[in-house]
């Protein structure tokens, strides 16, 4: 069963489409690694499927319902959320600043020190919020999402502004989640390393549009292999190839193939040779991660 479903959704600004035919399919139980450059239009899909900007158009469902005025309320009560940097009472320590969540939310008093133990914020619980560190304030944010141990748990760039422990400790914590409690997670990030590391679905979005949606191994399958070909004279190795009937391009100095068999490469060395062609660099290559990304995006995976 999908616990996030969008079909068609769009949201204009001004006469731009920010975000534009948006259809996810949030499988239960996955984390799902929502990735874009800066700007692609990630927070403002994920405050549409929290209700908290209105779509242009298109239609949301979460936890099998549609998310109108009518059924909001009772969903959003199963889900958990981390949007935008949190803001806390800085005189109040993080346990009473819980304390207040924990009551809007109707949640048993005794789930605040089993987050503050999950998010290992115990240790500080008597510290006042305006003495935290940033990533102590983002663990926070993430402690007051789980107060009601949602079904859905949805975090934008929770990682942004951590230093490299922070974000491998809030990586971890989230990995964790779906086994431990059954929770669905939707994270977002603008980079893939991120995604990479923890989730096992991604939905790849580049100016509003949905670029690519698959399991993470999916992704990784995309990483094909291919041969490198560089020759005295590539153009006269080009006719030798299409003579044979094996696809190529030519990018940076090589000729690029698919991936021959051992038969195949020494047949095509042997022609090349008796063309007089001195066979320079035959190598296979495999397309980062990285590279797909910006095939996909346009931009760096870290930009
Ligand atoms: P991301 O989260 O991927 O960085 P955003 O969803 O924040 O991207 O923004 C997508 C685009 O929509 C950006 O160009 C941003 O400037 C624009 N945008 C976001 N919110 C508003 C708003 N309230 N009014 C006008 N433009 C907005």
């Amino acid at each position: 069963m999908n616990i996030i479903e969008t079909r068609d959704v769009c949201k204009q600004y001004g006469n731009v489409l920010r975000v534009a035919h948006l259809d996810l399919d949030v499988p239960e139980g996955s984390v799902y690694g929502f990735l874009g450059p800066n700007g692609a239009g990630k927070s403002t899909t994920l405050k549409m499927i929290l209700g908290l900007v209105r779509p242009t158009a298109g239609s949301i469902q979460v936890l099998g319902k549609n998310m109108d005025g009518k059924n909001r309320l009772a969903v959003l009560r199963q889900v958990g959320s981390l949007i935008e940097s949190p803001s806390y009472y800085g005189h109040l320590t993080g346990e009473e600043n819980l304390r207040i969540v924990q009551t809007l939310r109707g949640a048993p008093e005794k789930n605040i020190r089993e987050v503050l133990q999950l998010v290992r914020l115990d240790g500080q619980r008597g510290k006042k919020v305006a003495h935290y560190s940033l990533g102590m304030k983002q663990r926070l944010g993430l402690a007051a999402a789980l107060l009601g141990y949602p079904r859905l748990l949805i975090l934008d760039e929770p990682t942004n502004g951590l230093d490299p422990a922070g974000i491998q400790e809030m990586r971890e914590l989230i990995g964790a989640l779906p086994e431990r409690f059954g929770m669905t997670v939707v994270v977002s990030s603008h980079l893939l390393s991120e995604i990479d590391q923890m989730a096992d679905h991604v939905a790849i979005i580049r100016e509003g549009e949905l670029v690519f949606q698959d399991t993470l191994e999916a992704l990784h399958d995309r990483s094909r292999h291919h041969l490198a070909l560089r020759t005295t004279d590539n153009a006269a190795a080009r006719a030798v190839l299409r003579e044979e009937s094996v696809a190529c391009r030519e990018e940076a100095g090589y000729l690029l193939l698919p991936i021959l068999s051992d038969g195949q490469a020494g047949q095509l060395t042997r022609l090349l040779g008796a063309q007089g062609l001195g066979v320079i660099r035959l190598e296979e290559r495999q397309k980062s991660l990285e590279e797909i990304f910006l095939e996909l995006t346009g931009k760096a995976a870290s930009l």
